[in-house]
């Protein structure tokens, strides 16, 4: 079996994947499934599309060579500066895709979940860019937490609905959605966010996300005169950071790969998000993937610092990458990403996202050569964490003595 980075015709990644939706999802799935691949590939959209990303996004993001952090881990350390496109983070590759798309199939009306906000405002901000309708999906207790990201959706002229069922979190702002979808199936399109959902989503998110690693090839060959690193190292929630930073180098088995999701208090606690380490197979949110869930198939509830890695299950793409032994999955606990968070601030002066944080993180975990070159993917930047950052001071380490 090909463990590669599409899907087949189904949908499937390996075992992974698929699209298990209501019956009355079944024609907008199937409508998008024949759709996506002959607007991606078209000259039309890939010229609006590349355009948006140089002039609106800032593409391309810089790949940053790391003095100080690679002469401590003994190696040589790249940064992917996805911190640095418009609205701080990666999301925005993908927003800018989905909304193209969404207009050459005649939609009018845009829904989104979102938990600690990021893709909401991404979302809400490419709507504004397009002037269509936006409504947002997030959990009650995220829109307490992450309230500057909900007045951002707000002034961008997104309606924001709390979801009051479940655990009031990212999982049930996604049902939420999903629900809506089905109410609207004519006129609405639903942009997803990760690289999760039913087919044909994690496809089309991935191939959004996979201008990171395009880039990544020239930047490489530019800075170090050949085109691929020995490492790639991303955090993983539902995955698309990842899936883009690996994307063109999956088939490479030059490049070794190490993800890091968010271990919570840690994989042996009731109180963490590592799917791939704790979660069994089921199906989530359409697809057929890792799950956490109880013996009974309940979802468990995620837990971690990071709101963006808060998710119970994880894209079938990295479902069958970590399954088939061609990633290698680090659970960063909450204290060692506050850490790591720490030390990137001070060593580079970047602030990273707590989400990206877990990745810096799996550096002191991996071994290096002295010949390596390690990217690292910096998924977002940490303005929106600082609060976390300072009120968890105490978890890091040398560099919380102020
Ligand atoms: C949303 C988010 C993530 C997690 O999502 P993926 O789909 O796994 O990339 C990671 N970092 C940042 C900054 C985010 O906003």
């Amino acid at each position: 079996m090909e463990h590669g980075n599409k899907p087949d015709e189904k949908g499937f990644y390996g075992q992974f994947g698929g699209a298990y939706v209501p019956e009355i999802l079944y024609k907008c799935v199937t409508d998008l499934q024949q759709a996506y691949l002959p607007i991606i590939e078209s000259k039309e959209f890939q010229d609006e599309y590349r355009a948006l990303l140089r002039d609106y996004v800032g593409r391309p993001s810089p790949l940053y060579h790391a003095r100080r952090l690679s002469k401590k881990y003994g190696c040589t350390i790249y940064l992917k500066r996805e911190d640095l496109n418009h609205t701080g983070a990666h999301k925005i590759n993908n927003t800018i895709g989905q909304i193209l798309m969404a207009q050459k199939m005649g939609k009018t009306r845009i829904i989104a979940e979102t938990g600690a906000g990021q893709h909401g405002v991404a979302t809400a901000t490419v709507c504004a860019l397009m002037g269509m309708d936006c409504e947002i999906f997030m959990g009650k207790t995220d829109v307490e937490r992450q309230h500057t990201n909900v007045e951002r959706m707000k002034m961008l002229g997104a309606k924001v609905h709390p979801v009051t069922t479940g655990n009031m979190t990212l999982s049930d702002a996604c049902s939420e959605a999903i629900r809506d979808w089905c109410c609207h199936p004519q006129d609405t399109f639903y942009i997803v966010g990760s690289t999760m959902g039913p087919h044909p989503y994690p496809d089309i998110v991935a191939r959004m996300q996979s201008v990171i690693s395009e880039e990544l090839k020239w930047q490489l060959e530019e800075k170090t005169g050949r085109d691929y690193p020995d490492w790639l190292v991303a955090c993983v929630g539902g995955g698309s950071n990842a899936a883009g930073t690996i994307y063109h180098y999956i088939d490479d088995n030059r490049v070794k790969i190490c993800l890091a999701e968010a271990g919570g208090h840690g994989i042996d606690t009731n109180y963490t998000a590592a799917t791939m380490h704790c979660g069994t197979e089921g199906i989530i949110h359409g697809a057929r993937t890792l799950v956490m869930q109880t013996d009974d198939g309940q979802i468990k509830e995620a837990f971690t610092i990071s709101a963006g890695l808060d998710y119970p299950g994880i894209g079938p793409m990295h479902a069958d990458l970590a399954s088939c032994g061609r990633t290698q999955v680090l659970a960063i606990n909450d204290d060692e990403a506050i850490r790591a968070g720490y030390e990137l601030t001070r060593m580079e002066g970047i602030i990273p996202a707590i989400e990206s944080a877990h990745a810096v993180a799996a550096l002191s975990k991996l071994e290096f050569k002295p010949t390596d070159v390690v990217v690292l993917t910096v998924s977002g930047r940490g303005d929106k964490d600082v609060e976390t950052y300072l009120a968890n001071k105490d978890m890091a380490g040398e560099y919380g003595m102020f």
